[in-house]
């Protein structure tokens, strides 16, 4: 029988793994093994046809000792609270890994807003922050996107959020529109950290970008961007996906061109001069590097051994689990964990945040060196953490994150 996946328990399985690696205090790991808080709440909306009808959601506070609460919000169907407190214990070790002053939180809604017109995607998103009210703000938790949400809803949210408290408040979410105290950069900013993690693996593998070939699966916010800064980087990109399928060309595919072919179609898959692949089959393909940009549990136990690429640069959160990654580990895999491939994205938040509080914005190229030169920092901080440590990146990132996080609970003690 196939086993149900729990991310949370799999988030807990990982976070044991480095603490019993780094000898941490057990009141500590009991401390952070648990999220601090969770909220649950019913949202009622009146759809297109007149009916009511009532959507779940959740907001999940996971350890808030170096900062405010930072995270984004999904909407999906198959949102479930046990993968909320997952994502949100995931970005407590994501913003401690990249040092900035932020603790992890998430949010999630049970919903397909691919079936839902605007107004019900609004009417959704102001209902969900009335009931958030309390348990959000700019000094206490701040959402941003994750799948399925974008800047429009960051919007709704600021301004359902000011409505209430009365004030502008621009740093209540991040990755707003530019016009309302967006940053700029921010869109791009997880695929670039994302491509910032892969060139710097090149260069520890003494590999070239123009001899590297790469699969992406997922064309979203992450994976078209990402696809477009390897492939300006002069790696070669075989394969791409989204939801509908695959694609596949061994002598390389212009992303730009699939973009543009995904935003008039709607998906990657009938792309001319590529042939037709499954998701599962992408996974397989052999490549140096490979970038699930998807969702959570994507190689598991079942294909980690027919999996042939070098390098996986986790854009997705949780895309491999523990059993798949033994297996991985085994055939010398070199696994570049989510909680540092993907931390871009909650760095330009940050910039954002900083931006919105000052209330004075920063150049786009100012923004570029800052996040990159964060990004190289902290992937050397897990490599420098890996050989001391004589252990993997995952673990290593989280030897590194938790570090971070139990010295500031003890310094506050
Ligand atoms: P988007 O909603 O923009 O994109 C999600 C992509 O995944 C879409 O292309 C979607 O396909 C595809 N997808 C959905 N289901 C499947 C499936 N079963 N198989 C293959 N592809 C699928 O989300 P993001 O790009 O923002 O997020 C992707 C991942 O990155 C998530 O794990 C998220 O948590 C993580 N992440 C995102 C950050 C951000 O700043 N956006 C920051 C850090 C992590 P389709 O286009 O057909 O719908």
């Amino acid at each position: 029988m196939k086993k149900t996946f729990n991310p949370f328990l799999m988030a807990q399985e990982q976070f044991l793994k480095a603490a019993k690696k780094m000898n941490l205090d057990e009141n500590i790991i009991n401390i952070l093994k648990e999220p601090q808080e969770a909220l649950e709440v019913s949202i009622p909306i009146k759809t297109d046809s007149g009916k009511v009808k009532v959507f779940k959601g959740y907001r999940v506070h996971h350890n808030n000792a170096r900062g405010p609460y930072k995270g984004g919000i999904r909407y999906h169907p198959n949102v479930t609270l046990e993968e909320v407190k997952a994502l949100a214990m995931w970005m407590t070790w994501k913003c401690a890994v990249v040092g900035i002053p932020f603790g992890g939180a998430k949010g999630g809604v049970v919903c397909n807003p691919k079936q839902m017109s605007r107004r019900e995607k609004e009417a959704l998103t102001r209902e969900y922050t009335r009931r958030m009210i309390n348990f959000i703000g700019p000094l206490k938790d701040i959402p941003a996107p994750d799948v399925y949400t974008d800047s429009q809803v960051m919007a709704w949210i600021m301004d359902e959020y000011n409505k209430y408290t009365g004030n502008t408040t621009l740093g209540v979410v991040t990755g707003k529109p530019l016009a309302i105290g967006g940053s700029e950069g921010r869109h791009a900013s997880t695929g670039k950290g994302l491509t910032v993690i892969v060139q710097e693996a090149l260069k520890y593998l003494e590999m070239k970008p123009e001899n590297t070939t790469a699969v992406i699966q997922g064309y979203g916010n992450l994976g078209h961007i990402a696809a477009e800064e390897m492939y300006k980087m002069g790696i070669k990109i075989i394969a791409v996906s989204d939801s509908k399928g695959g694609i596949y060309n061994p002598k390389g595919l212009n992303p730009l061109k699939v973009e543009s072919f995904k935003q008039k179609t709607g998906s990657v898959v009938g792309f001319p001069d590529a042939k037709k692949i499954t998701n599962e089959k992408l996974l397989q393909l052999k490549t140096d590097v490979l970038a699930p940009c998807a969702l959570e549990n994507v190689i598991t136990s079942e294909n980690a051994s027919k999996i042939k690429a070098k390098i996986i640069a986790e854009g997705a959160n949780g895309p491999t689990t523990p059993e798949a990654e033994k297996i991985l580990l085994k055939k010398n895999v070199l696994i570049f964990p989510d909680i540092l491939a993907n931390a871009g994205g909650v760095v330009v938040s940050y910039f954002e945040w900083v931006q919105d509080m000052q209330g004075y914005f920063w150049e786009l190229d100012e923004i570029h060196a800052k996040l990159d030169k964060i990004m190289t920092k902290a992937f050397w901080n897990v490599v420098d953490m890996a050989e001391k440590h004589k252990t993997d990146f995952r673990t290593a990132a989280y030897i590194f994150a938790i570090q971070k996080v139990a010295e500031a609970i003890e310094k506050r003690e």
